[in-house]
């Protein structure tokens, strides 16, 4: 007849359950003998490892009591000792295999943080302003550049409006017959230039006309006055062009090659009165203003 359960003390059950196994009866035998049946209640080595841990981390008082507390709980719980043992130790190496990973890989370590920095307003502003100073320059010389071509383009213009102005030209196609000076006892102040009649005779410069009609010994004549008061005369035309009054430019055409008056044949007889109203030499006042037949 079994022994009432209730004599029995929570350890020796535990024992008596283990005991079904039929290899042991830790109440029955010494202490030495016990732990020599029982190796594996002994400190494994992962104990002893552990144990040599803690003695390290919380010196030796820490590992008495752990291994004390171990071969207590290895008196009561013998099944539970390794596993109580264990899992702190796989806990404690799950730990370490994070902080070994945790060394081996080395993550980038995040920056310390940096003060903030104070930007630097008063350069950006004269940066700026530096800018904008060159774009202004810039724009001011575009705007010299421009400037001095227009000038230029002025300068080239009034020189044109002057050159038009002054330009001289020879007033009719032909044959020069006689010139300026002596001739037959008496002072010929024309330049004859004979053609036929009809043909166009040209104002030799830019002016005015003074008189377009009869004149004595000319039959008819043109008097064109320049800027410069210089007159030149157009005479023994077949007919005049143009009226009094009407302004000519160099080379228009004012009259026609004629023979009327004091004429041996048809021609122009051309005249140059000098601001003095003295008659000067007409082929040469043509000549020294560039005019060539
Ligand atoms: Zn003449």
């Amino acid at each position: 007849m079994a022994p009432p359960q209730s004599n029995r003390s929570p350890a020796s059950s535990l024992f008596v359950d283990n005991a079904s196994s039929g290899d042991r009866e830790p109440h029955a035998v010494g202490a030495e003998e016990d732990a020599a049946r029982r190796p594996l209640r002994r400190p494994t080595r992962s104990m002893r490892a552990y144990a040599t841990m803690l003695a390290v981390l919380g010196g030796a008082g820490a590992a008495e009591m752990v291994t004390t507390t171990h071969e207590a709980q290895a008196a009561t719980h013998p099944d539970t000792v390794e596993g109580a043992i264990e899992a702190p130790l796989a806990a404690l190496g799950h730990i370490a295999a994070e902080e070994s990973q945790n060394d081996t890989a080395s993550p980038p370590v995040p920056p310390a943080p940096q003060p903030p920095r104070i930007l630097p307003v008063k350069p950006s502003t004269e940066a700026t302003a530096a800018a904008i100073g060159q774009v202004n320059k810039s724009q001011r010389i575009a705007a010299q550049r421009a400037a001095a071509r227009e000038a230029a383009q002025r300068r080239r213009e009034a020189a044109e409006r002057e050159a038009r102005r002054n330009r001289v030209v020879w007033p009719v196609e032909g044959t020069v017959t006689s010139n300026y000076g002596s001739r037959w006892g008496s002072t010929h102040y024309g330049l004859d230039i004979a053609n036929s009649v009809g043909t166009p005779i040209k104002a030799v410069k830019r002016g005015t006309v003074v008189e377009a009609g009869p004149a004595s010994g000319f039959g008819l004549w043109v008097r064109i006055e320049h800027e410069d008061g210089t007159i030149t005369v157009y005479g023994h035309i077949n007919e005049a062009l143009v009226s009094e009054g009407e302004t000519v430019e160099a080379g228009e055409t004012v009259a026609e090659v004629g023979n009327r008056g004091q004429s041996t044949g048809p021609h122009l007889h051309f005249e140059v009165w000098g601001t003095d109203s003295r008659k000067v030499n007409p082929l040469a006042w043509l000549t020294e203003r560039g005019a060539r037949p």
